[in-house]
């Protein structure tokens, strides 16, 4: 892969007419090592935030040692990439031969269920050849949570209800070798008591269950940082949820476990386009709905942006952008604030595309292409390097 200082410089360089990815693997690194050395338990990271083997690589070499994969396809990815490395298949709906590859060729212990089917499922996938049921199980029940405090709700499709968890969690006891509870409390929680919740939920299910619980698994919805959503410190959501697992009825040996997507890689990727034409305040550019700015277009998501030309003075404007296909829908509201004077063969660089963004990329209509490039500049953004004060006062959690 070519390396550059930064985006301007490839601009420059290379003028590209296609869209260009710019990696930064430092950014990674030190995301990764941010929840290796903070989070209090194990960080897996969830692979379809982006799948790059480049990624994996850095994530590994900087102690994430476990991955969440949701696909047999994930599964392979990963393991083809890190043959060492702990796969858990999180995705309570899966097809027996999925599970059957992933346990007896891939190695995979630990899965995620929402109900009994699924468990049955699983113990049938995993039993041997004579019909004898696996020992060796890691089960996680994944319960249902509200989203209330989450960018991206995750709330309605997975995860079984309080009043069916205790009879799922008895159940499971009897097929798994160390039992885990798992949720998700939606994608970019914007406040710790998110966790706080889903934990008090948590506690409910485990103690009308009564049985040995091994691991609690917080799931995902650590935020990044994007315009117009600045979250309190991840430390204080490491703390809340903390105190708040330590006071669960749990085995005293039992884990805790999170993991998350976005926050190990939103600042690895960003995304250079070109400007291919201007109608007023609308650019349309070489990327869109259907490429990285799948979220940007379909879940109104604010992305920061600049301009990467020198000779642009005027002061900034807002604009809206259209993707390079030939549908309506290609569409991306923002408002992007830009220099009034920017035209047609003008780049700009759109930040914070790590995660969920790189990873949307699509062959539609002939515009999936782009080339990848490391850059060793900071991203737009960063929770991890040190530059930020604590947000606005209201954002902020007291703790006991
Ligand atoms: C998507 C997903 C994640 C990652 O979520 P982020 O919001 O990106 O942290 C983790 N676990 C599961 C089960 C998921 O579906």
């Amino acid at each position: 892969m070519q390396h550059f200082p930064d985006a301007r410089s490839v601009a420059r360089a290379l003028a590209p007419d296609e869209p260009v990815i710019l990696n930064r693997p430092h950014a990674a690194a030190r995301a990764a090592r941010f929840f290796v050395e903070k989070f209090p338990g194990k960080s897996l990271y969830a692979v379809k935030a982006n799948p790059s083997p480049d990624l994996f690589r850095i994530l590994w070499d900087n102690g994430i040692t476990h991955y969440d994969v949701a696909s047999i396809a994930e599964v392979r990815l990963t393991r083809s990439v890190l043959p060492d490395a702990t796969l858990c298949f999180m995705h309570p709906v899966k097809s027996r031969g999925a599970i059957r590859e992933a346990y007896f060729e891939h190695g995979v212990k630990t899965f995620s269920l929402d109900s009994s089917e699924e468990l049955a499922k699983i113990v049938e996938a995993t039993s041997d050849a004579d019909g004898n049921p696996a020992t060796d199980l890691r089960l996680c029940v994944r319960l249902r949570v509200s989203s209330e405090h989450a960018a991206l709700s995750l709330a309605s499709k997975f995860g079984c209800d309080l009043t069916e968890a205790p009879a799922l969690l008895q159940e499971t006891r009897q097929y798994a070798d160390w039992l885990g509870v798992c949720f998700h409390v939606g994608s970019q929680a914007m406040s710790p008591f998110a966790y706080v919740q889903a934990l008090d939920r948590t506690r409910a299910a485990i103690a009308e269950a009564s049985v040995v619980i091994d691991m609690i698994d917080v799931g995902g919805g650590f935020p990044s940082v994007y315009p117009g959503m600045e979250p309190p410190p991840l430390e204080d959501y490491f703390t809340i949820i903390h105190q708040h697992f330590y006071a669960l009825p749990i085995a005293y040996n039992a884990e805790l476990w999170c993991e998350p997507g976005r926050a190990l890689c939103a600042e690895y990727s960003s995304l250079v386009v070109k400007v291919e034409k201007r109608r007023g305040e609308e650019l349309y550019i070489n990327d869109g709905a259907y490429g990285a700015l799948f979220d940007a277009a379909h879940v109104d998501w604010k992305f920061p942006v600049r301009a990467l030309e020198d000779d642009l003075i005027k002061p900034e404007m807002d604009f809206a952008f259209y993707g390079p296909t030939c549908d309506d829908a290609d569409y991306m509201p923002g408002p992007f604030s830009l220099p009034e004077d920017i035209q047609a063969g003008d780049y700009i660089e759109i930040g914070m595309l790590g995660a969920y963004g790189a990873a949307m990329k699509t062959d539609f209509n002939g515009f999936g292409s782009a080339e990848r490039i490391i850059v060793e500049d900071e991203p737009m953004a960063s929770l991890y390097d040190g530059s930020r004060t604590r947000p606005a006062a209201d954002n902020v959690v007291s703790l006991r």
